[in-house]
């Protein structure tokens, strides 16, 4: 290795610490959601066995033909960093007897991993969070997660920029029929297909109607239909769902070509969307798995599931609305004063929990100090001098706003910031 400074591997990101503002609002909100819906945080390892990805997600899937970070251990084991967070959840649950016969709501968080292009919105080390439900079998459990996430768009305000897709797979069976169909269909069209798709159409044909290539578009619209090909039982499941979103409000866009790249899914699969992000435009997936228990060793469980792409949504986000400068820069002049400030700070930190407050360290004379607090993007700064100690005062600069700089006694200055404190929680 030359002695060139050592960089972060290409396609996995530092997040610094102006930026992540959005991604504690993000994930703070998420967290309060997901417990008020009656789901709770299961902790998962970031590196599984690589057979786990391989029996869930499915040996002809991008993931993992081309996007998996798999590698041989120190005592041969082949171990892979997660790609996604489903499969570990279920091989958890079917480990810790969580899901046989019982109703249960996990949400995860954390790293992924997958070796593709980077490019904005798509990172070879990114951000989800998930939530899974096991034992529901009914069309209702995949109506409430939907309304949760529609709940999240509101609440960071991205309600207007993200849509819902909708479709079903339908039962195992009916997609096996639809599956020849296609198949039957691409036959005939063979010389319209591209390379990808004409190797999927032996290994995984539905996600060539989730092919990108624009020369095969119109031959994709012309397609079998999957909505037509659904069994009863099937259909029933879809209207009662479009029943409830319909109830409560939720508008929708019916995808009969919405497949979803992994192999697992039956009936219900939706993503949300937006146009404001490119071809990276899918800021949530997800389904139902109702055979992934079973295909790993667990008695047979209805399963719903969906993941959220946090990278994208930050991104949607922006970052400036979220910012929390601290309320208060504690400046001190004189070397009494000095040894008073780290004091004061503690005194403010104790009587008013929420305050943000910042102690000058370090050297520096008033200037310099002020110009420090100035940079913090502080609301005001605080001065602590010869004068003000002599006085029992502070001295009070705003420096966000036009209002004269004002000397206030001990508890007059902690009425002020708990104020200002008030002022952000009411906002
Ligand atoms: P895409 O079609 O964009 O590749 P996907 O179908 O591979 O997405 P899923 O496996 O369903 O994605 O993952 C759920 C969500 O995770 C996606 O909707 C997206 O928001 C996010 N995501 C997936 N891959 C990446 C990535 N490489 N970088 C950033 N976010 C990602
Ligand atoms: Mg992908």
């Amino acid at each position: 290795m030359s002695d060139r400074a050592l960089q972060a591997i290409r396609g996995m990101n530092d997040i610094l610490p102006e930026a992540i503002a959005p991604w504690h609002f993000l994930e703070k909100t998420f967290r309060r959601l997901a417990k008020s819906y009656g789901y709770g945080e299961i902790r998962l390892p970031i590196v599984e066995n690589l057979e786990l990805f391989k029996r869930t997600i499915g040996e002809v899937t991008d993931i993992v033909e081309k996007e998996m970070y798999a590698f041989e251990d120190r005592n041969g084991d082949w171990l892979a960093l997660r790609p996604e967070g489903t499969a570990g959840c279920v091989r958890a649950g079917i480990e810790h007897g969580m899901l046989y016969n019982q109703i249960q709501k996990v949400w995860y968080q954390g790293p992924m991993f997958r070796h593709e292009r980077p490019q904005k919105g798509r990172y070879r080390q990114f951000y989800q969070v998930g939530i899974e439900a096991f034992g529901l079998a009914g069309p209702d459990v995949d109506a409430e997660m939907i309304l949760m996430t529609a709940r999240l768009w509101r609440e960071l305000g991205l309600e207007n920029k993200i849509t819902l897709q909708l479709n079903s797979l339908g039962s195992t069976a009916s997609r096996q029929a639809y599956r020849d169909r296609l198949v039957e269909y691409f036959n005939q069209h063979l010389d319209g297909l591209d390379e990808d798709s004409q190797r999927r159409l032996s290994s995984n044909p539905l996600r060539i109607l989730d092919s990108k290539n624009p020369a095969m578009a119109d031959l994709i619209a012309k397609a079998p239909n999957m909505l037509e090909h659904l069994d009863d039982d099937s259909k029933a499941h879809f209207q009662g769902l479009c029943d409830l979103l319909d109830s409560a409000g939720v508008t929708y866009t019916v995808n009969p070509r919405l497949v979803r790249g992994l192999d697992y899914y039956c009936y219900t699969v939706f993503e949300w969307v937006t146009d404001a992000l490119g071809s990276q435009g899918t800021v949530c997936a997800g389904g139902r798995y109702d055979g992934l228990v079973a295909m790993l060793g667990g008695a047979t469980t209805p399963a719903m599931g969906c993941a959220l792409g946090l990278d994208r949504l930050v991104l949607l986000m922006g970052e400036e609305a979220y910012a929390e400068p601290i309320h208060a820069y504690l400046i001190h002049v004189g070397e009494a004063a000095k040894t008073q400030a780290l004091n004061l700070a503690e005194e403010l930190r104790d009587k008013l929990p929420g305050l943000r407050v910042q102690c000058h360290l370090g050297t520096g004379n008033y200037k310099n100090q002020f110009k420090k607090a100035d940079k913090s993007g502080t609301r005001v700064a605080l001065i602590l001098g010869e004068d003000e100690m002599a006085k029992n005062e502070i001295t009070v600069k705003y420096l966000r706003e036009e209002k004269a700089q004002t000397s206030l006694g001990l508890q007059q200055a902690m009425a002020l910031l708990e104020s200002m404190i008030q002022e952000e929680n009411a906002s």
